[in-house]
């Protein structure tokens, strides 16, 4: 096993798990298999609890870990899937050394250390890739900025890690900044001598320099870094500013990172030369992208995006699909409530007037009353006026209770989450194991969700699977007692766990598009590979009532390939050509999808 270790210096907020996981593109691009470790060192053991104001959205895993959303960052560029064990924090180290009891005195040297060094060694090997056996190379994000006292033990684990496992198997990137002082214009590298100095100091040598800057670093400027920081010219690196984040693996590519790096790993009579025909194609078609298709994205975190990053990033994955420009107007669902209207009638006319000139509606997952009455009318709002929409978990709950109210006269209908004395419980608390048992009630992570028959907009989505394999994370469930009710209203629950009690997709098959989904389809998009649901979203138009139907059997289903033809397919295509059955190719996520 080779290593990348990736560390940050200067400022916190470089893009290091963008870059960490650029890297991790290019070394694939030459055909070497890789993963990828995370390593957070705040003191919680995990993300599960920390607020998505404060640290972003909580992406969850497969196995129901609930982790930084750089893993998100790194599932999605080397289209992995990734272990709660890629997530390395000190409060999880902590646990795992204090757990074994050792009997003696504890301590960071040489306790805490060794644990941290055997944690990497062993999620290392963890195979991400759906191959069998481990992977050639693991690039490790260290969080935090050089210098963090949280840090100390992780750089110290991580310095005698490196001399233990050899030279030629650990590479050190450093991303740093080069700040231009606006009134001479002059790019400065003293605060990457300082960041190096610091990183030599605390025992770790950078192989590599990555350097933040505006503009492409001149070759004075570097040589300047190379001479102080004791880095060769070749293997400094400007990470410069890019029209977006998929340039990144290509600017290295171009300034020929992956040789430093194969050079630094004795890999390069191994590796071959990076293919990225597909990736280039791809961010091209992002540079170019003008027929705009705007979303309502009504949630309650709306003033920082990172709180819905994967939601996003699914929404852009299948706008490039579609050819469309994504634009995204952040609908805060408590401005829409009666009670603004009052408080402060303009910004409640602001959030109307957003969800009115929107294309499509998104209601994302979420916690909490806060905007739940927002969200409510955003949601008969698109249902009673064909605009497509898309309901994720919290956003399918509040579909299912706003049918309820609207059309079966309901008017009390609720969640017991919100109203736990509602007369009319439409969403219920149904943990999986006891109700009475304390914690770990949450239902996490990779669950199977089966159709009830082909004839919906969803399954054909999947490409016609039998059932769909997503990530969950939410208490609260429909009440399957409400169900036969909905249905005979209308609302169709067209898919269901495998015991037939957890409603898990609803549809309005009347609707141009009206989906709701329990689970978090986001979590499972790839560039190149959208989600079935988000591609749908973007697909669908108010005119056309079916939209969906020319994915159904042309859908690619095994496998869903990654390969040139998704590109093809794409290429002279607009959305209405594709709603229209030109489309041959659709790429679509295949992780989960099974016929
Ligand atoms: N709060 C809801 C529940 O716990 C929805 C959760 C979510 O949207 N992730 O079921």
């Amino acid at each position: 096993m080779k290593y990348v270790l990736v560390t940050g210096g200067v400022v916190s907020g470089l893009g290091k798990g963008v870059t960490a996981s650029s890297i991790g593109v290019l070394l694939k691009a030459c055909g070497l298999r890789v993963t990828s470790i995370k390593i957070d060192p705040y003191l919680n053991t995990d993300a599960g609890t920390m607020s998505p104001f404060e640290h972003g959205e909580v992406f969850v895993l497969d196995d129901g870990g609930e982790v930084d959303l750089d893993l998100g960052n790194y599932e999605r560029f080397l289209d992995t899937t990734l272990t709660r064990d890629n997530n390395i924090t000190t409060g999880k180290i902590y646990q795992s050394v204090l757990d074994k009891e050792l009997g003696k005195t504890v301590q960071v040297v040489p306790h805490i250390t060794d644990a941290i060094q055997e944690w990497i060694e062993r999620a290392a090997m963890i195979p991400v890739d759906g191959q069998e056996g481990p992977a050639d190379v693991c690039v490790i994000e260290l969080g935090g900025t050089i210098g963090d006292i949280e840090s100390m033990p992780f750089i110290e684990a991580l310095g005698q890690f490196s001399y233990r496992v050899g030279a030629g198997n650990f590479c050190l990137i450093h991303v740093s900044l080069v700040p231009v002082l606006n009134v001479v214009g002059e790019q400065k590298t003293k605060p990457t001598q300082h960041s190096v100095r610091g990183l030599r100091g605390l025992g770790l040598t950078p192989n590599i320099l990555a350097c933040r800057s505006a503009k492409a670093l001149g070759e004075n400027v570097k040589g300047k870094l190379s001479q102080f920081c004791h880095v060769p010219v070749e293997n400094i690196v400007t990470l410069y500013d890019v029209p977006n984040i998929w340039h990144i693996p290509l600017l290295l590519r171009d300034q020929k990172a992956h040789e430093a790096i194969l050079k630094g790993l004795n890999l390069m009579g191994v590796a071959r030369n990076p293919e990225l025909e597909e990736w280039t194609a791809r961010t091209k078609v992002y540079d170019q992208l003008c027929d705009p298709v705007r979303i309502a994205m009504v949630g309650k975190y709306t003033g920082l995006s990172d709180s819905y990053l994967s939601v996003l990033k699914a929404l852009l994955h299948a706008s490039v699909a579609c050819r469309r420009k994504l634009i995204v107007d952040w609908v805060p669902a408590s401005d829409l409530e009666d009670i603004t209207r009052k408080e402060s009638p303009e910004a409640y006319e602001a959030a109307w007037n957003s969800l009115k000139c929107a294309d499509r509606v998104l209601v994302p997952g979420g916690f909490g009353d806060r905007g739940v009455q927002g969200k409510i009318l955003a949601a008969k709002y698109a249902r009673e006026n064909n605009v497509p929409f898309l309901g994720i978990c919290l956003g399918m709950q509040i579909a299912v209770i706003e049918f309820a109210r609207s059309v079966l006269g309901l008017h009390d209908a609720n969640s017991t989450e919100f109203d736990p004395e509602t007369k009319n419980p439409c969403v219920i608390f149904m943990p999986e194991v006891s109700k009475t048992h304390m914690g770990g009630t949450m239902r996490l992570g990779s669950r199977r969700t089966y159709f009830m028959n082909t004839d919906c907009k969803s399954a054909k989505l999947y490409g016609n699977a039998r059932f769909v394999d997503e990530r969950h994370r939410h208490r609260y469930e429909v009440n399957p007692e409400v169900v036969p009710e909905l249905e005979k209203a209308g609302l169709r629950f067209v898919g269901r766990d495998e015991s037939g009690q957890r409603m898990e997709i609803v549809e309005l098959p009347d609707h141009p598009y009206f989906i709701g989904v329990q689970f978090h389809p986001e979590f499972k998009s790839r560039p190149g590979k959208p989600s079935g649901l988000f591609l749908g979203l973007i697909a669908a138009s108010r005119e056309q009532s079916d939209g969906v139907s020319c994915y159904g059997s042309k859908a690619i289903t095994n496998g869903m390939s990654n390969g040139p033809s998704v590109m093809k397919s794409c290429i002279n295509g607009n959305a209405s050509k594709f709603l229209n059955g030109s489309c041959n190719a659709i790429p679509m996520n295949g992780n989960g999808v099974h016929c």
